[in-house]
């Protein structure tokens, strides 16, 4: 009998984080707190931190997992990884689809920093409900209530404090708790367990004005807490706590807590708070898909009873098991050594062990249930972002979106051995990440690997040297260059063979016309199966779609084009699939001739975080490299810039920008939009 966990007590959650706000610290606190072998009063008493860090090391906490799962009060925790930087935008998109709630962490000197918003409009996306510490509140310039404002004016976000800290910088001792109107102070500088105090005097006005607006809030958010609120009616702190809960889970309110993770203040509260008002698998909506034989649109409950189905968000090559493929069931119940059917590739495949990863040892398990997160072993052929469900009542799961490919560079290994070891390493990490593409360019022989920025090809390079052994060279970075149309043509592709017997025939009219930007590449038709017999139709689809895939004018991937079949006629023998493909892609290069392609480039939107003593030096800078201001704004000492830079002027911006700035500003990056590039850089690539 396979034992069934009570949802309600499942939290998959993420910390969502800017570089350096404390993302690590945090996640090790709250894996340390909520280890199996903890006991209050375990390191009591005339511990020091040390120690405590000590038995972190001893028990050999280890953080980075896709995902981890951690109990605390009767809750299972499940903790998926979730990248800092923006050229790992992907990760994060994957991680947000398969996590119900989110713990954003700020930085209490810093506040909502560029990065945080890219995440925070991703999150809202995704609708996932999130939580927010301010951390870092024992540094110097330490500001809560700075950093609350920071979130209504950076990210418009209805955020509202459910405790205060008492002090700040290195008079940091504590929180209130605004519900229970309760102060938790930490007594001395090694203290890992807060005291419960009443409020001190000096805070007190402060917490019931903070109090009275998060009432108002909560109120605003609730008819029935309303109209206790405005007839002056006792709110009892379970009501309010419900109502936080709701409008959390609603996203209608964002509550903010604070603390300090490398002094371990606020940890717990913040547990209780994941626990109190993130949402169990049970609170968000039904999970949707396809059904991949009819098209129609299948919503999965979250219930053992209902059919299987699950996503796989990560493929890691794990050093003791081997490939190990993480999936998050919504629906049904998966047990380890049964089938489940791939409805992407179409095929069956035998899960073997199924594993629930802790922060400090693997718990082999028998099943899983809806909401959970396992690792999988013994699936080949499972790649991030396939569905896995019953042959017998298929879905396929809302895919996870990644982008393509902006840049390139060419990798060449420096001895023999490392050309051997080298395409073992490739399909390892390009098996692990889906964002990386590798190929071998037809004309020069060298490997290219796509990626999505400078940064994420360097981790690439590194990663290859650090755990493979593989020393290689790397070549200049290629832009990702794309083409599309301007104008509407017309054209005919004809392709007729006699070859004595049996010929070749296939002649084919496309229209080519541009769409706006975003719209990919279409086909339709415009004709009857009379004038062109429809088992012909998927082939010139085929045809077009192929050679839009190599471009027109200097061999890059065509964008935002619809290709509408008008017209062709057969012949009764000699006509196949393989004449109206041919015929097809002559067709869509003869009317591209004259529909005015133009090369696009990737444009990147880029923020820039400088002293304002330097503002000038690198806003001359981004103009040379062909930038269009977007806005500029002054915060204290600092000014920030947001920019749209071609991709193609960025490289090494992250050098020149340090040395430039004597190291003082810094920059974040992600792909905007393309847009045609001026005739120079077009020249350039051959076009
Ligand atoms: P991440 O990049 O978001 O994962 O951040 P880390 O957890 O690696 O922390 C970045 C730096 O901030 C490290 O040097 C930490 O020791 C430090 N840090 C983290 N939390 C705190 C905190 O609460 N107070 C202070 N003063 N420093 C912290």
């Amino acid at each position: 009998m396979v034992t069934r966990t009570d949802l309600r007590t499942v939290r998959n959650i993420g910390f969502i984080a800017h570089i350096d706000a404390g993302k690590t610290t945090v996640t090790e606190r709250v894996l340390f707190f909520t280890g199996r072998t903890y006991k209050i009063g375990d390191i009591d008493d005339g511990t020091t931190v040390m120690d405590f860090m000590d038995l972190e090391r001893e028990r050999g906490i280890t953080i980075g997992s896709a995902a981890t799962a951690a109990e605390w009060a009767g809750c299972r925790i499940n903790i998926i990884d979730t990248p800092g930087h923006v050229d790992f935008t992907a990760e994060v998109e994957r991680s947000l689809r398969v996590l119900d709630g989110g713990v954003v962490v700020l930085d209490a000197v810093a506040g909502v920093q560029p990065q945080s918003e890219t995440v925070w409009r991703q999150a809202t996306r995704h609708n996932v409900p999130r939580i927010c510490f301010v951390n870092k509140m024992d540094r110097l310039g330490a500001d809560f209530a700075a950093a609350v404002g920071s979130m209504h004016r950076r990210l418009g976000a209805n955020a509202v404090a459910v405790q205060i800290p008492i002090g700040a910088e290195s008079s940091f001792r504590g929180v209130i708790d605004l519900i229970r109107r309760k102060a938790y102070v930490y007594e001395s500088e090694e203290a890992i367990d807060a005291v419960e105090t009443s409020i001190p005097e000096e805070l007190a006005q402060e917490t019931e004005d903070y109090r009275k607006r998060l009432v108002e809030k909560i109120a605003e958010t609730d008819e029935q807490l309303l109209g206790k609120y405005l007839n002056d009616e006792e709110i009892s702190d379970e009501e309010l706590i419900a109502g936080i809960r709701n409008a959390t889970v609603s996203l209608q309110v964002f509550p903010v807590f604070c603390g300090s993770a490398l002094k371990h203040r606020g940890v717990h509260p913040l547990l209780d708070a994941i626990v109190a008002y993130l949402p169990s698998p049970l609170d968000v909506p039904p999970v949707r898909g396809v059904n991949p034989k009819n098209d129609e649109e299948v919503l999965r409950e979250p219930s053992p009873e209902a059919p299987f189905s699950a996503l796989a968000f990560k493929v890691v090559s794990d050093q003791h098991v081997g490939r190990l493929v993480y999936l998050r069931v919504y629906s049904g119940m998966l047990k380890a050594g049964s089938m489940v059917y791939n409805p992407i590739r179409r095929e069956r495949e035998r899960v073997g062990r199924l594993l629930r990863m802790h922060a400090d040892h693997r718990e082999e398990i028998e099943a899983a249930g809806p909401g959970e997160i396992v690792g999988a072993i013994g699936l080949k052929r499972v790649f991030t972002s396939h569905t896995l469900c019953t042959e017998g009542q298929q879905v396929v799961l809302e895919s996870i979106a990644f982008p393509d490919p902006v840049l390139a560079v060419a990798v060449e290994p420096r001895t023999r051995a490392d050309q051997e070891k080298m395409d073992g390493a490739l399909t390892r990490l390009s098996d692990e990440d889906p964002t990386l593409r590798v190929r071998t360019d037809e004309e020069s022989g060298q490997v290219m690997l796509a990626g999505m920025g400078e940064l994420h090809l360097d981790v690439v390079v590194e990663r290859m040297r650090r755990e493979f052994h593989v020393e290689v060279a790397v070549g200049a970075p290629r832009v990702a260059y794309r083409e599309t149309l301007t104008r509407v043509a017309e054209a005919r592709g004809r392709f007729v063979r006699q070859t004595g017997g049996h010929g070749q025939f296939g002649d084919v009219i496309l229209r080519l016309e541009p769409l706006p930007r975003g719209e990919g590449v279409q086909f339709s038709t415009d004709i009857s199966g009379d004038r062109l017999p429809r088992e012909f139709w998927s082939a010139i689809e085929q045809g077009f779609r192929d050679a839009a895939q190599n471009g027109f004018i200097a061999g890059y991937p065509v964008l935002d084009i619809k290709a509408v079949l008008v017209d062709g006629s057969y012949h009764e023998v000699d006509s196949s699939e393989m004449s109206f493909k041919v015929a097809a892609s002559m067709a869509f290069k003869a009317a591209a001739q004259k529909a005015g392609a133009v090369l696009l480039e990737p444009v990147m939107r880029m923020e820039v975080v400088t002293p304002a003593e330097f503002l000038g030096e690198v806003l001359s800078d981004l103009s040379a490299r062909r930038a269009s201001i977007l806005s500029m704004e002054g915060q204290g000492g600092t000014q920030v810039i947001q920019a749209h830079v071609p991709l193609a002027e960025t490289f090494q911006y992250a050098t020149d920008l340090r040395s430039r700035t004597t190291g003082r500003a810094s920059f974040t990056q992600e792909l905007d939009h393309y847009a045609p590039a001026p005739s120079l850089v077009a020249k350039a690539v051959g076009a």
